[in-house]
């Protein structure tokens, strides 16, 4: 039978990770690339993860899908979804909740869609839980081309992907991943391919689509301001760990981790002088191979101190509903989280 809107979720955190450690073991040795990673996606907000590349936040998307590679390996935590932990079920379990509750909007449309197959096609097959008729199929896929904009749905169905432009096939893919009415949809950098104006189309139109839906998203992106634009709550990841989170308007108006206001005030968005040349932080993301000891972002933070060397910083709250990771925040004699 199929569902009838909105769903209603099991649970008020659709997502909820806790204490995640994921390494890659590699010929050099085994990087650490997520580290004691807690997050919750709430039921029907949308939840960002922010961060320079090589932060993890795709890495963390994925670790939800189930989609790394075979060398990753899940040391410690756990990724619950719906009241199970995903770390915890078979293979074919998991397999059977992609397309279904959790869903996904890739970067590239491309490699999301089957070049060879048309999107009437692929629309079908994806509802392959729905126990309805093919032309039952059909018409809802139609009606989801004709709400996400594809003008003459009708008979635009029986194209081939590279029919499209890019950002018509980037439409067809949200039409496909909230055409299931999944509880959670994971996107992942799905407007980077995009040009400026049809990036605010896209972001509009997912964030209509949630509203009607009633699901969650976690969106992963390294733009500030489509992160202001269409979430609730945001995540800065720094080098494998969640340095900063809470709701987008205490980040971006009160950011506590200098990670968090450097990468504000890097934002171009942000800046209201002229100017020529970019600001960047300064250095570099430091490598994860082997064990770390002290605050990960010590060699680039302005503020930092000696005990940054020596201990690593644990979580403080900042007012009712930020936490930051960071021993200044302890020297305020903030209390831990
Ligand atoms: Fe900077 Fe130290 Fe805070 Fe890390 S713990 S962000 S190095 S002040």
């Amino acid at each position: 039978m199929r569902r009838e809107d909105p769903i209603s979720h099991t649970t008020s955190r659709p997502l909820e990770i806790r204490g995640l450690d994921l390494d890659f073991g590699t010929p050099r040795g085994r990087i650490h690339a997520l580290r004691n990673i807690s997050l919750d996606v709430p039921a029907g907000q949308v939840v960002g993860i922010v961060g320079e590349s090589g932060s993890g936040k795709s890495t963390l998307a994925y670790a939800v899908l189930g989609l790394l590679p075979e060398n990753a390996d899940v040391t410690a935590g756990s990724i619950v979804f719906e009241g199970r932990d995903l770390l915890k079920m078979s293979a074919p379990a998991r397999r059977s909740l992609l397309g279904d509750r959790l869903s996904m909007i890739f970067q590239d449309p491309m490699t999301a869609l089957n070049p060879v197959r048309t999107i009437q096609s692929q629309m079908i097959d994806i509802q392959h839980h729905e126990q309805s008729s093919r032309s039952e199929k059909r018409g809802r896929a139609i009606d989801m081309l004709n709400r996400v904009g594809i003008p003459d749905p009708q008979s635009r169905i029986a194209a081939y992907p590279h029919h499209f432009s890019g950002g018509m096939r980037q439409r067809i893919c949200i039409a496909m991943a909230l055409l299931v009415r999944p509880a959670l949809l994971i996107a992942d950098e799905p407007t980077t391919a995009l040009d400026a104006t049809l990036e605010v189309q896209i972001i509009h139109l997912l964030k209509d689509l949630q509203k009607e839906i009633g699901c969650s998203i976690l969106f992963v992106s390294h733009h500030l301001g489509v992160v202001a634009e269409l979430c609730d709550r945001v995540a800065v990841m720094y080098a494998g760990e969640v340095v900063e989170q809470g709701a987008v308007r205490d980040i971006f108006h009160n950011p506590a981790h200098p990670y968090t206001r450097a990468l504000l005030e890097c934002d171009p968005g942000r800046i209201r002088k002229k100017t020529r040349t970019l600001p960047t932080i300064p250095g570099e993301v430091p490598s994860l191979l082997g064990g770390k000891r002290g605050c990960i972002f010590r060699q680039r933070c302005p503020q930092a101190f000696n005990r940054c060397a020596q201990e690593n910083p644990v979580e403080y709250r900042i007012g009712v509903d930020q936490v930051a990771r960071c021993h200044l925040l302890g020297e305020e004699r903030l209390i831990p989280a």
